[in-house]
Order: structure tokens, then C-alpha cells, then sequence
């Protein structure tokens, strides 16, 4: 494990508690002080007043959001945000939902900091309250940090949201069978088709959506080329939905890409531990969001801000579609009964495929 990754290991089981980050508990108060402190020590300072904590009420439980932000070089230029949210669904670790995307986002704003800042500020988001039941309500925390804090007083660049970032992309033994010279495991292993199994290749995994919220993010993601150490399938929002902290940049017009590995055996399930996490996966991760805020905060990112603007992106979800599945791309496209993905049809009909197999569902 390489320093980067033992960082991340450390931010991770400092907030993977056994009583969890449920809203209103012990945990959650813990995780918020633990936190504050975090961003103080990588360079953040307040995102507003002199404290992270931005504290909110909905019928009459409290939250609190944890925002800093680490200054640019021109803090008159609007501000570049990296999210993620802390809570917890569970009283239990919930290691990768979701203390593995705070964990990055920490790294990359130290990383940042210690770099001397970009041109323009960066806020590091630690939202409350995004898991059910305060999903989509007034009570979630970035749609409150958005609505109390961003709405009619600044203007936010662009925003990277993560969620589900800690682990590899396994893939349901059922469907270990597709791979060339797979097949016979079967015989040899009974029950071996209700097993989740990580497969070397496409373990690193990464879902990004996003790009199709500005004419000039297609661009910037091929610019960033398929990163090291990680398989990036870039795809339309609209195939996962509005399914963590995203959505509500989304639905302001703000850019953004979201980063999520999917669904896995331990998503919302006490087994979800800080042991199972691959560390070196989230140094991958954390490098590639380094890659996405410096071509973020190089761009302007000009025109209309509508959330129904969504631009064609097909070339780019085809090409990396390609490139991220390299030697299994033949077997793979089979699977799915398609020659290669071409066309919007092409790729609705690989989505469908992939999606009723439950990988890549959030
Ligand atoms: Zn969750």
C-alpha cells in the first residue's frame, strides 16, 4: 500500500464506527467532531463565518453540514466543490457509504492545499443526511447546503460528488459464465453462481455521469483519458438517477460528475467494513479527481445553466465503454447481444442489460 492509500485507510476507520453515523446519534456527533478537526488540519478554513459547521433544522431534529474550503489563487472566481456525504444508513461501519468518499475528499483537499491551491477556491462539501429517510427531503444535506447557502448568493463552478467509492467492482457468479474459460469453475466449485466475484480486469471499475450536464465536460473527461490503475465507463445520469448528492447540482444546471463503483454484496449491510475496502483503488480515485478539478478549474464553463440541457455524449460513453472493458469487450457485448454500442439504442440496450443483473444500480 502505497502512503496516499494508507491515509485513506486511516480517514476511513477513524469514522467507521461500530454504532455508525446515523443522524441524531452518539456516532454522528463523533464523526462531526472528528471531521471539523480533519479540515482544519488539510488547509480548509470556513466556507462561511468562522466554523464548518453549518447547522440546519427540519421538523425540529437538527443536521449539520461540514463545509471548508481551500483558497485559490483569485477567490473572486466562482468556486469548485468536491462532495460527499458522512452520515450513515445503518448503526453499523457503512465503510463505503459512505467514509470512503469523505476519506478522498480530504486527501484531495490536502493534496490541493499543499499544492498551493488551484486558480480558484475549492470546497470541500461533508453533507449530513443523505441516506433514506431524509433522501430527497428537505432535511438532505446538500440540497440544504444548496437552497441556504448557494441559491440567489454565489455561483458554484462546477461539482464533483462521490458515493460508493471504496470498493471493487465484483461481478455476480452467474455471470462469471460470459468470460472465456470460466465456465467450468462451475462444476468444480458448487454454489459458485450465488457468489460475488472480483474480476481481475474489471474490479477497478468506475462509473463517472455527469458529462452530459456541459457542452465542454465530454471534452474535459477525454482530455483526462482513461486514468492509471482504473477502468472509467463514463454514462448518462439518467440510467442511475439522482441517486446520491449530485442531483441537486444537477437539477441547478450546475456541471458536475458524479463517481460512484455501484451496488455490491455489502451496500447498506452491517458487513459493509473498512476491511473490505481496496485503498489503492481509492489512491487511483483520488489522483483521478485531482485530474477532473484542475480540468475543471482551467475551463470556463461558459453559457446557459439549464438543468434540461443535456448534451450528446454517445462518442464518449462508446469510447470508454471500449477501452474500459478492452479484452472482454467481445465476450462482454455478446452478453449484452450487441456487435459493439454505436448508437443511444446501443447503448440503452447494454444499460438495461447491465442494470437487471443489479451491478452498477446504485
Ligand atoms: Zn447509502
Amino acid at each position: 500500500m502505497n502512503a496516499l492509500a494508507s491515509q485513506l485507510r486511516a480517514d476511513t476507520e477513524a469514522i467507521c464506527y461500530s454504532d455508525g453515523r446515523k443522524v441524531g446519534t452518539a456516532g454522528h456527533e463523533r464523526a462531526k467532531v472528528h471531521l471539523k478537526q480533519r479540515l482544519s488540519e488539510i488547509g480548509c478554513l470556513p466556507f462561511s463565518g468562522d466554523s464548518f459547521e453549518l447547522p440546519y433544522e427540519f421538523k425540529k431534529q437538527s443536521f449539520c453540514n461540514l463545509i471548508g474550503r481551500i483558497p485559490g489563487k483569485d477567490s473572486g472566481l466562482s468556486p469548485l466543490l468536491i462532495g460527499a456525504h458522512y452520515d450513515s444508513v445503518i448503526s453499523h461501519p457503512c465503510a463505503d457509504d459512505n467514509a470512503a468518499a469523505v476519506a478522498i475528499a480530504l486527501q484531495a483537499g490536502r493534496i490541493i492545499h499543499e499544492g498551493g491551491g488551484l486558480q480558484r477556491d475549492v470546497i470541500i462539501a461533508i453533507f449530513d443526511a443523505e441516506e433514506p429517510p431524509y433522501f430527497l427531503s428537505d432535511a438532505m444535506g446538500s440540497q440544504r447546503f444548496y437552497s441556504d447557502h448557494v441559491e440567489g448568493k454565489t455561483s458554484i463552478h462546477a461539482a464533483v460528488v462521490m458515493d460508493l467509492v471504496g470498493h471493487d467492482i465484483s461481478v455476480p457468479g452467474h455471470m462469471l459464465g460470459i468470460l472465456p474459460g470460466v465456465k467450468w469453475l462451475e462444476l468444480l466449485l458448487p454454489g459458485f453462481g450465488g457468489k460475488d466475484f472480483s474480476v481481475p480486469h474489471l474490479s477497478s471499475g468506475l462509473f463517472v455521469t455527469g458529462s452530459e450536464s456541459h457542452a465542454e465536460l465530454p471534452d474535459a473527461l477525454r482530455g483526462i483519458g482513461q486514468p492509471d490503475h482504473l477502468k472509467v465507463i463514463a454514462t448518462l445520469n439518467d440510467y442511475i438517477g439522482d441517486v446520491s448528492d449530485h442531483g441537486v447540482f444537477r437539477r441547478h444546471g450546475v456541471p458536475y460528475w458524479f463517481l460512484s463503483c455501484g451496488q455490491w454484496a455489502h451496500y447498506h449491510m452491517p458487513t459493509d467494513t473498512p476491511d473490505r475496502l481496496n485503498y489503492d483503488k481509492m489512491a487511483a480515485i483520488t489522483h483521478y479527481l485531482l485530474q477532473m478539478a484542475r480540468s475543471l478549474d482551467e475551463r470556463e464553463l461558459k453559457g446557459e445553466r439549464k438543468e434540461e440541457k443535456v448534451h450528446d455524449t454517445i462518442e464518449l460513453e462508446a469510447a470508454f465503454l471500449r477501452s474500459a472493458l478492452g479484452l472482454f469487450h467481445g465476450p462482454v457485448m455478446r452478453w449484452a447481444g450487441l456487435k459493439e454500442v454505436k448508437s443511444r439504442a446501443d447503448m440503452d440496450q447494454f444499460a438495461m442489460k447491465l442494470l437487471s443483473t443489479g451491478l452498477g444500480m446504485l
